[in-house]
């Protein structure tokens, strides 16, 4: 018996990296999976595919979660499709590189309105049918950059995932009352599209070399990594868990010591 056995969920940006993975980690616990996706939809029908192996019912659902309108349609397909909505996760994000002083307005903007506005729609959409249920999980993916890394040219995507984390609280703080649990994971450096994307095979494996170096464990992390504490998060082991973020990055040394 799996612990998601009859739950449905929602997964954000479930067609590649940490979504993908936490598609398929909440699958494996015995969970229905709506995967959204936005641009990537191979991605999203071989996640499909997968979970349907194991057994559950899933479905991809196209839609930027940036816009009002496609996310709540999103949430709403899922309910359609599988009568109910236990479980959401925030995951889809972007990173586009920049300073505040370099970053393109127009980037900025659409960074904060993914990573940000993506979190507040499907929010909205979700919490409307979880509070009439009276049962609700809502994992938010931020970042250790949210809390408070030194990272050149990521200080406005840091901004757009301390605002997660934020709203993470408030949305605990509200919802609460409608025993709707809402946390937050902050991954570390998680071996991605987003992370290796635009660099080569040479500065990646720097990064990751210089990465490890940064944590206690000695490694990067994998998106299943990320992906079993969302499945922990959605389950009732953390039903009197709420508004917190949950750092999970194998024990980063700069952050341990606060020193760089
Ligand atoms: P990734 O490999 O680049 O995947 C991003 C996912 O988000 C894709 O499935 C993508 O779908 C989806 N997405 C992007 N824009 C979207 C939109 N407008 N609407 C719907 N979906 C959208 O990134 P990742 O590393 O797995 O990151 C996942 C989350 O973890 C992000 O929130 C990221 O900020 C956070 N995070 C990552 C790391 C890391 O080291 N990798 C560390 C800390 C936090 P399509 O391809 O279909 O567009």
């Amino acid at each position: 018996m799996g612990r998601l056995d009859g739950r449905v969920a929602v997964v954000t940006g479930g067609s590649r990296g940490i979504g993908r993975a936490v598609c398929l980690a909440l699958a494996r616990e015995g969970a229905d999976v709506c995967v959204n996706y936005n641009a990537s939809r191979d991605g999203a029908l071989g996640v499909v595919r997968e979970i349907v192996a194991m057994g559950r019912r899933a479905v991809a659902v196209q839609g930027d979660v940036g816009v009002a309108d496609d996310a709540r349609a999103v949430v709403e397909r899922a309910i359609e499709e599988f009568g109910e909505l236990h479980i959401l996760v925030n995951n889809a994000g972007i990173l586009l590189r920049g300073s505040f002083t370099s970053i393109d307005a127009g980037e900025l903007e659409r960074m904060e309105r993914i990573n940000v506005g993506g979190v507040i729609h499907c929010t909205e959409a979700a919490a409307k049918h979880m509070k009439e249920k009276r049962y609700g999980k809502i994992i938010n993916i931020a970042s250790i950059a949210g809390i408070g890394t030194a990272v050149e040219g990521t200080t406005p995507y840091a901004m757009t995932k301390a605002a997660v984390i934020i709203l993470t609280k408030r949305y605990a703080f509200e919802l609460g009352r409608y025993n709707i649990n809402v946390n937050c994971i902050a991954p570390g450096y998680v071996l991605t599209d987003m992370t290796a994307a635009g660099r080569s095979r040479e500065e990646v494996e720097e990064l990751i070399r210089v990465a490890s170096q940064k944590s206690v464990l000695g490694r990067i992390g994998r998106p299943e990594d990320i992906a079993g504490v969302a499945v922990f998060l959605a389950s009732d082991e953390a039903s009197y868990m709420t508004g917190q973020t949950l750092v999970v990055d194998g024990g980063r040394i700069d952050f341990l010591t606060h020193s760089l």
